[in-house]
């Protein structure tokens, strides 16, 4: 990629930055996506082709979608365009067919944001460079306005190129990737159905120097996203208290206790009671109360036995405060294993880049990611799959108000994702 494309990079990220969206209400970025995806020599889908409605998890309320749509409305998104994205049908896809056989080379991107206020610090990149978050109260805190623009680039990069590629090539822009959410209704559509190579990543997790790649990755989480509403019965707190039934004591019971569920001996494990909000004034026995949490394993058996003793202890909260309770999962993410092949091919395909100055075989990522379902999707069929971590200098963490990144990680991070395309894997299934 040379230095227009990087221009192109930095301003297509800028621009996410300034406009971030939460999972599942990404309607500025889905139109911007698939404006530029359309100019390109590929098949584009988008809203009900590209996303299984039914398997769509942690979905938002209509005033969420509507609040969301007015702002993309008043950011020159046509109404035509929304209506088409029926209701929480974010994210696009673009595949190309070279018309020669060859692999089946799929990518992945994630493009939400988060709920996180933007710091202010005049410091802070995007302060200092005016391209700041405009939305109230959400951020790319976890660098996904980057993804996107990683994407862009593969995409533009690969339909420049399509002569001198072979075989077929996806590229995916999932929606709603924070909470585990999304993966799933993306591959529930058939995407991945036939895909040989998989290969995704994300800017960062450890900060390293740009040009610092891993090929691979280890220790992703699997995890269990849950919301649970307990329902009690409100009363005077001075009159008659013993009428009611206490649903924020259940919630805050619940709330501590889950932090008590002894650690796995077989490995990692985390839960966490994130948010809590109950009742209606002072003077009366609170009758509501809304919880979310989620539990984490280094396996699926490890977080299975966690969200077990979660569900048992929220349950005896419930019961403690005579309070009815409801449990929903929100989001599900599983544990995966990168193919080992990657740890060559990819040093192989970069040794003479000059833009990829180290390559470790693998990283921990030690955290969850919803691409693990499309990768153990992928290797149930056969597909080899990665996911690779693109380094970059970090001055806070993901997830942080002033969570920011080195822009030249896009170049490096397309490079890595594109020459084992363009040699490795074709030399591989050339000696198949
Ligand atoms: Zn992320």
């Amino acid at each position: 990629m040379d230095n227009g494309t990087q221009h192109n990079a930095n301003a297509w990220r800028q621009t996410r930055h300034q406009l971030p969206e939460v999972g599942w209400t990404e309607i500025m970025a889905t139109f911007s996506i698939v404006e530029h995806l359309k100019s390109l020599n590929g098949d584009v889908s988008y809203g009900k082709t590209f996303i299984d409605t039914k398997s769509r998890q942690g979905m938002i309320n209509e005033q969420e979608w509507d609040r969301a749509a007015e702002r993309a409305e008043e950011n020159g998104v046509p109404a035509s365009f929304i209506a088409e994205l029926e209701q929480g049908h974010t994210g696009a896809v673009i595949q190309f067919d070279t018309g020669r056989s060859g692999p089946h080379v799929a990518y992945r991107v994630d493009i939400d944001a988060l709920p996180i206020k933007e710091s202010k610090d005049a410091a802070h990149e995007p302060v200092k460079n005016e391209f700041q978050s405009q939305i109230p109260g959400a951020m790319h805190a976890c660098a996904h306005d980057g993804h996107t623009a990683i994407g862009l680039g593969i995409a533009t990069y690969i339909s420049e190129h399509l002569q001198d590629l072979i075989g077929r090539i996806t590229v995916i822009f999932q929606p709603a990737e924070e909470g585990s959410r999304g993966a799933k209704a993306v591959v529930n559509k058939g995407w991945l159905d036939d895909v040989d190579y998989f290969l995704s990543g994300h800017i960062g997790i450890a900060s390293l120097a740009v040009g610092e790649i891993a090929a691979t990755s280890s220790e992703f989480l699997a995890t269990t996203k849950f919301n649970v509403s307990f329902h009690g019965t409100s009363a005077h707190a001075g009159a008659k208290p013993e009428e009611g039934c206490n649903a924020l004591l259940a919630a805050a019971t619940a709330a501590t206790q889950l932090h008590a569920v002894p650690r796995h001996s077989a490995g990692a494990s985390r839960i966490n009671a994130g948010y809590l909000n109950a009742g209606s004034g002072r003077n009366i026995i609170a009758d509501t109360a809304e919880l979310h949490g989620e539990t984490r394993g280094s396996t699926t058996d490890i977080n299975a036995f966690m969200i077990k003793e979660a569900r048992r202890i929220i349950e005896a909260s419930a019961l403690m405060h005579n309070v009815d309770y409801q449990f929903t999962i929100v989001g599900q993410g599983e544990a995966a294993v990168c193919d080992e092949e990657w740890k060559q091919w990819v040093p192989a395909a970069l040794q003479n880049s000059r833009l990829i100055t180290n390559v470790h075989a693998s990283m921990a990522v030690g955290a969850s990611e919803d691409v693990t379902v499309m990768m153990n999707h992928v290797q149930k069929q056969g597909g080899k799959a990665t996911y690779m971590i693109f380094g970059t200098p970090l001055k806070a963490g993901h997830h942080h108000p002033a969570f920011d990144f080195d822009e030249k990680v896009l170049q490096t991070a397309a490079a890595a994702c594109l020459q084992p395309l363009v040699t490795q894997i074709w030399t591989a299934s050339e000696e198949k």
